[in-house]
């Protein structure tokens, strides 16, 4: 049995939650401090390269498929037809690949605020880069929040918020003042997804997310769950949140058709994903 506080093993130690997680790796290739944000490379032994943004793991070559996947089609295919998409974050560039593979998309704004996390991703995640010059991507480096308080409004048809955790430059992108600003940049129809942790570790924020989308103004929510290795838990969640019309049926057919190209999500992972186990309605109130 190896010593996890060996160089040999990589860990994110969660003090509030109780929890860490550990991959072992070869080594760490590199290691850069932005004006934002300390981001680091890790090449582990079981799962590709490993991306960690302050301490925390954000994705790795192996496993990230399965966020990148579930933040990105069940509400691209909830919408009839999703024609303009923002990304709030997501400099890997991983949720831009998935949206792409949708041909009713027309444009996609990337807006990250930190350009070095797409730089690092360009060289260590080249396969979630692959679409980045496709004429519909338009990548754009600058605050998430102020995009949203400057977007004309209904201009949008779906809304993906791939952020770090709700500390530090991200910590705007979870409130009450962002998911009205998100709104109003929405058409009627429109979708906002927003990544929204661990079901098991955190409940409270999961209940508070969605009490601030409510009182934004958006009519229906549905939160969906699916398992992500690295991260705290193993299991995860992300929140959608619809403008004037309720969520129910999605593109079952288009959404099978795409599925011969994709590693994890078909229509009944997309009906198995929005069951709720009981004990997070009751956390939820539902
Ligand atoms: N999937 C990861 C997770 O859940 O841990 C997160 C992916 S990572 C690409 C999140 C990105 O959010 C980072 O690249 C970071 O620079 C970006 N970000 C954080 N705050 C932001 C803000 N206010 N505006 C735009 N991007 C932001």
């Amino acid at each position: 049995m190896s010593d996890l506080s060996s160089p040999n093993w990589f860990t994110e130690q969660c003090d509030h939650t109780g929890t860490a997680i550990s991959l072992r790796i070869k080594h760490k290739i590199v290691e850069k401090q932005s004006r934002f944000q300390k981001i680091e490379i890790y090449e582990t032994t079981d799962f590709g390269y490993l991306m960690v943004i302050d301490g925390c793991t954000m994705l790795s070559t192996r496993d990230n498929f399965l966020y990148h996947e579930m933040m990105t089609h069940p509400a691209l295919f909830t919408h009839e037809q999703p024609k303009n998409v923002v990304v709030i974050g997501g400099g890997d560039c991983g949720i831009l690949n998935q949206v792409l593979k949708h041909d009713s998309v027309e444009s996609v704004h990337q807006v990250d605020i930190d350009a070095l996390v797409t730089e690092m991703a360009q060289h260590y995640f080249p396969q979630l880069c692959e679409s980045n010059q496709d004429p519909r991507a338009k990548l754009e480096f600058t605050d998430g929040i102020q995009f949203m308080q400057l977007a004309k409004p209904a201009s949008f048809d779906v809304i993906i918020v791939d952020s770090t955790d709700p500390i530090g430059p991200g910590e705007g992108l979870f409130n009450h003042a962002f998911y009205r600003n998100c709104l109003d940049a929405l058409r009627p129809g429109g979708i906002l997804v927003q990544q929204s942790q661990s079901p098991i570790l955190h409940q409270a924020l999961i209940k508070e997310m969605r009490d601030a989308m409510r009182l934004a103004g958006f009519d229906d929510l549905q939160s969906f769950l699916f398992p992500q290795p690295i991260y705290p838990s193993g299991m995860w969640s992300c929140t959608l949140a619809r403008k004037a019309e309720p969520f129910g049926s999605f593109r079952q057919t288009d959404a099978n058709l795409l599925s011969d190209k994709l590693e994890y999500y078909n229509p009944a992972i997309h009906l198995a994903g929005m069951q709720l186990p009981n004990f997070l309605k009751r956390a939820l109130a539902l």
